[in-house]
């Protein structure tokens, strides 16, 4: 069997390294810029080029390195038609819960204001939030987004969650669909976007569904920076409607120097490191998933093209 591996970074070796511990009995190639592709069973990328792709047609799968898609999807047509199967968890789960968690609480214990306090010299012990009027909603429940509900539950924060299709989750009150968006905002006192980047969520968190949370509410953005309009951001935060923002991804990675967000105190930006591909688990996942299609068995996180996740 003959896999193909290409990254946009150029950072390969590691990944062949990877594959032939785990499939020891896999030819891995890899291609640049100009060369034709000897033919190959499964495809294994991450920031294709159009070039490639187009050399893509008769594989029997593309994976992709990461769970976004996005980056993929852009392609349109220039993508081949063949399964195109994103990671699904393989430890970025855990690392999600663990960013939200360290963002909520830091916000819920007032250390962002305790941060400021310090910087001033200031010995000021401020009231404590009340949890129960501090409800958590998580935008997106899918492979990422249930970790982080389950870690906010494990702190006994009220929690709603908001996806396309209906769901049923233990102690969490749930909302689907856009016509819903609007009650599950109502109110929020966290809010936590773990969507896929599409059509329908572009720009979803605007000056219009942003005001909808509670007075004094923060955002925490760790999934794609084109969900959020980011200068209704800036507005909200000057007005106090929104306290503060912790954010993972920007619209322009990395973020321009002269970028408003990178001078106000209120938003809290670290460089897209909230869940990290581990190199180990993604290729076993993959590993399994190409056993599961040699099987002639179907395969999870397929991705849905009309969706676009
Ligand atoms: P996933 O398993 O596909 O889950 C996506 C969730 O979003 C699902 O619950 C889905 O609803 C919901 N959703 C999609 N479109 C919606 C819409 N229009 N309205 C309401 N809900 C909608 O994806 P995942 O693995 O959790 O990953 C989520 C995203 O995280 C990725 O797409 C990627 O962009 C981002 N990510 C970021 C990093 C980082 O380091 N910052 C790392 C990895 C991933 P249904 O359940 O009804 O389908």
């Amino acid at each position: 069997m003959r896999i193909v591996l290409y990254r946009g970074d150029g950072v390969i070796e590691p990944w062949e390294r990877e594959f032939h511990a785990v499939m020891p009995d896999v030819q891995t190639v890899t291609w640049k810029e100009g060369e034709l592709l000897a033919p190959c069973d499964y495809a294994v990328l991450w920031n294709p080029a159009p070039a490639l792709l187009a050399q893509l047609g008769d594989v029997k799968a593309i994976f992709l390195m990461g769970a976004g898609v996005d980056a993929v999807l852009k392609f349109g047509d220039a993508l081949p038609d063949v399964p195109l199967v994103r990671l699904g968890d393989a430890g970025m789960g855990v690392q999600m819960a663990e960013y939200v968690a360290h963002a909520v609480l830091r916000y819920f214990r007032r250390f962002d204001e305790y941060e400021q306090q310090a910087r001033h010299g200031a010995w000021n012990p401020l009231p404590q939030h009340a949890k129960e009027h501090f409800t958590i909603g998580v935008m997106g429940l899918g492979r990422l987004g249930m970790p982080v509900v389950e870690a906010m539950r494990h702190f006994g924060f009220p929690v709603r969650g908001w996806s396309r299709s209906p769901k049923d989750v233990p102690g969490v009150q749930t909302f689907a669909g856009m016509e819903a968006l609007g009650d599950f905002l109502h109110g929020i006192r966290v809010l936590v976007c773990m969507l896929p980047l599409t059509q329908e969520t572009t720009n979803l968190l605007d000056r219009h569904n942003l005001g909808r949370l509670a007075s004094g509410a923060y955002l925490i953005n760790v999934s794609r920076g084109a969900i959020l309009n980011e200068p209704d951001l800036m507005t909200l935060i000057r007005s106090g409607q929104i306290a503060g923002a912790t954010l993972d991804v920007f619209r322009h990675e990395p973020l321009p120097a002269p970028h408003p967000f990178w001078n106000e105190p209120r938003i809290t930006l670290t460089p897209h490191i909230s869940a990290l591909t581990m190199r180990h688990d993604a290729v076993r996942q993959i590993a399994d998933k190409i056993q599961t299609l040699e099987n002639g068995e179907a395969v999870t996180e397929l991705v849905d093209r009309q969706l676009g996740y």
